[in-house]
């Protein structure tokens, strides 16, 4: 056992709990975006989302969708953002899967940093043709 989010899930540290079944825990993130912030966490060790077990991975997406749906009911929000980080690069900090769930209001400024950029000419096709070969 040896991320914080397993002794979390042993009861061993605190959390304050959303939701619970044989696969997954979910709780309120210490640090949250917006008040309400919850990550849905496998019970099971998974150092990211792109090495977890594709059938838990649909399951923490299946309960994340159930905590949205709840997060606009009572927190009477307008959108909820799912974002999972895998690898340090993407800024994943703790290596445990975990999908945040976000509850957003019309203006709340979160994200507003983030840049799109636009592709040069013929950049993009070669990019998908490298994507496509690769998928196993
Ligand atoms: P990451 O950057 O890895 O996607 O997100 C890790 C998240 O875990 C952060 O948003 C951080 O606030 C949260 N977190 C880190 N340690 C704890 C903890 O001990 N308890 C709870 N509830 N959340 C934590």
């Amino acid at each position: 056992m040896s991320t914080i989010f397993s002794k979390i899930i042993a009861g061993e540290l605190p959390c304050f709990k959303v939701y619970e079944d044989e696969i997954v825990l979910a709780f309120l993130d210490i640090n949250p975006i917006n008040p309400g912030h919850t990550l849905v966490v496998p019970k099971k060790e998974f150092i990211d989302g792109i090495e977890t077990d594709p059938d838990i991975l649909a399951h923490i997406i299946k309960v994340g969708q159930k905590i949205a749906q709840a997060q606009k009911a009572a927190l009477r929000c307008g959108g909820v953002n799912f974002l999972m980080s895998n690898g340090a690069a993407a800024g994943q900090e703790v290596f445990h899967t975990h999908l945040h769930i976000i509850p957003r209001h019309e203006g709340d400024g979160v994200f507003n940093s983030v840049a799109h950029d636009k592709y040069q000419n013929g950049e993009a096709g070669g990019l998908a043709a490298a994507i496509t070969q690769a998928i196993i």
